[in-house]
């Protein structure tokens, strides 16, 4: 199954290519680093192996964070700021973590998990029969 996505003004294109949605993880987190980078009281990411993922059109820019603990890459639209995809250092080899709602189809990929709820807004309900840590990135 390929499933395309991109960025906001359209001129990042990618495309993830997977047997099926099986092979993937989508996970909502509720850290401080995802709320600023996402803008929202959340972020919500789809694990997906490296090599399933392709660029078809543009270019990304990336921004590399080092908080001392982790060093974690975000790579976004140079023209619209859209946040395509993340990865900390140690799986960097491996996966890819996709912004959920740049797919054209977000839909596709419901969570699976909720990492960080320490950090949960106190308006964010919990979501029933997924797994749930209290912190980690993973
Ligand atoms: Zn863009
Ligand atoms: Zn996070």
């Amino acid at each position: 199954m390929i499933y395309p996505g991109g960025c906001y003004c359209s001129s990042v294109r990618y495309e993830v290519n997977v047997q099926s949605a099986t092979e993937t993880r989508t996970s909502i987190c509720h850290c401080r680093s995802c709320k600023k980078f996402f803008g929202t009281g959340f972020g919500l990411t789809t694990k997906v192996p490296k090599n399933s993922f392709r660029i078809t059109q543009g270019s990304l820019k990336e921004h590399i964070s080092d908080n001392g603990a982790t060093v974690l890459c975000r790579e976004f639209c140079e023209r619209c700021g859209t946040g395509i995809l993340e990865y900390g250092k140690e799986s960097a080899s491996k996966f890819r973590y996709i912004m959920t709602g740049t797919f054209d189809n977000p839909g596709e990929f419901p969570p699976e998990g909720e990492f960080f709820c320490k950090e949960r807004e106190q308006w964010m309900p919990e979501i029933h029969n997924i797994f749930h840590k209290r912190e980690i990135h993973d």
